[in-house]
């Protein structure tokens, strides 16, 4: 039930200071635990960069992972509800069998539903909100041990997704399901930057369901475009850079054997949305991820933005994505209220030399409004990030409703909420 090993996040990068992972294996043993806790905060898959899940050296470090993984397919009503430890891979395959989907994904299936949603994860698309769009009910225990079930139509659901694990231990959502879908996937290669204008880059990301733009900024223009194109859709191909001739992985010499089928090969839907097999290392692996969403339409002055500070960013660089973000209305949520396009940087694992080319991005996106990912490395100072967030002081007001004491309220969600 507990661990007392060194508990790092998946990328090694933090190393917790809570002197112990407790994994209940009950609802009630949960709830007993945290009702007698000082200070709580919950591990999902691990998949953040920072120290977003860190509940200090006095704090109680959770895991879900040894509850019950439920995950309760109602086809009539077309909704799952799964448990809060439950990954996207495991999900993806159930709802799946039922012939049933979830209308988006991110890059990779490894990561915990709650976890997730917590800090507003997305993939790409026009069209497509964060995963949290499709969540229509939250079940939580809050500080004192109760439960509590926040639902949409509630003044208070707008908090209550993307809560960066500040308002209890979610213990399972509620997600909205959609009939299941085949995706083909294409690459194309070497897309010029000087080819998109505003008008340019709308067609580009709007040619197809999901799309995403790759480069290493060697040099102006992205050297992989990934089409992912629903097989129910309309689709008129593309024909602004060439067919990828191999299958390819986003970053330059990891093997393409981990990444999802391409040459528009049909597929399942949660084999095609995100780019890289459950069964296998996503990404680089010995990595640090940073990421910012500012308004869709400011997206080709941000990536000439970029552009000018290559010199500095390519050395320590191993990709960086473009993806577009839909708008929602979760308070906190990084797309929330704008139509968003996400700038994605997957730096090489040395924060020495990561952090300066971090701060320099930070310093090129400042007059787009730019909102960080949060569960990734920024620096940008907490002041400036509660002025991008309108309803900040909502979410702050609903906290200290379910968490009066602040029993959830970490290092990291003090300095966002109070600086
Ligand atoms: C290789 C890689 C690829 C990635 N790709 C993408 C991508 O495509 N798009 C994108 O937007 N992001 C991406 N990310 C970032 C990732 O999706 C987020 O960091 C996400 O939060 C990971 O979920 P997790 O369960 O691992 O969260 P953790 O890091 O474990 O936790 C994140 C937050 O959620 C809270 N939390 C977790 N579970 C619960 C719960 N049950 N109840 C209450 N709070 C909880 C934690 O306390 C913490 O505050 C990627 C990360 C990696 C490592």
């Amino acid at each position: 039930m507990t661990a007392t090993a060194p508990v790092t996040n998946w990328a090694g990068n933090i190393t917790y200071a809570a002197k112990e992972l407790h994994r209940p294996h009950s609802l009630d043993a949960l709830r007993a635990l945290v009702a007698g806790s000082g200070r709580v905060r919950v591990l999902g898959s691990g998949h953040s960069f920072n120290e977003i899940a860190e509940p200090g050296p006095d704090g109680v470090l959770l895991s879900l992972a040894e509850l019950p993984p439920e995950i309760d397919v109602d086809t009539s009503a077309r909704t799952v509800r799964v448990a809060g430890g439950v990954r996207y891979a495991e999900l993806a395959r159930v709802v799946h069998r039922h012939g049933l989907a979830l209308p988006n994904m991110a890059s990779l299936p490894h990561i915990s539903v709650a976890g997730s949603v917590a800090t507003g994860t997305h993939g790409s698309g026009i069209g497509n909100g964060p995963l949290s769009v499709a969540v229509r009910e939250v079940e939580l225990v809050t500080a004192d041990g109760a439960t509590a079930r926040i639902g949409r139509g509630e003044e208070r659901f707008g908090g209550a997704v993307t809560s960066l694990g500040a308002l209890g231990v979610v213990t399972a959502l509620t997600l909205e399901l959609e009939p299941a879908f085949e995706v083909e996937q294409y690459v194309f290669t070497e897309l010029p930057l000087a080819g998109l204008d505003p008008d340019g880059f709308e067609a580009v990301m709007g040619a197809a369901y999901s799309v995403s733009l790759f480069t290493d900024w060697g040099a102006p223009g992205f050297r992989q475009v990934w089409v992912k194109r629903r097989a129910d859709q309309p689709y008129a191909g593309f024909d602004r850079a060439a067919p990828a001739t191999e299958a390819m992985h986003p970053v330059p010499g990891m093997p393409a054997v981990n990444c999802t089928e391409q040459f528009g090969v049909p597929g399942p839907w949660h084999e095609r949305l995100p780019h890289f097999r459950a069964e296998f290392t996503p990404s680089s692996g010995d990595e640090l991820q940073s990421e910012y969403l500012l308004p869709r339409g400011s997206a080709v002055e941000a990536l000439y933005a970029i552009d000018r500070i290559r010199d500095t960013v390519a050395p320590v660089l191993q990709t960086c994505e473009i993806r577009t973000v839909a708008a929602d209305d979760q308070w906190l949520s990084p797309a929330y209220g704008r139509d968003s396009v996400a700038l994605h940087f997957t730096w090489v694992a040395d924060p020495a030399t990561v952090l300066p080319a971090v701060l320099r991005v930070e310093q090129a996106l400042d007059g787009f409004g730019a909102r960080p990912h949060w569960g990734k490395v920024f620096t940008v100072p907490a002041g400036v990030v509660r002025e991008r967030y309108p309803r900040l002081g909502d979410f702050a007001a609903l906290a200290g409703e379910l968490d009066p004491e602040a029993k959830f309220a970490n290092a990291f969600v003090r300095n966002v909420l109070e600086g």
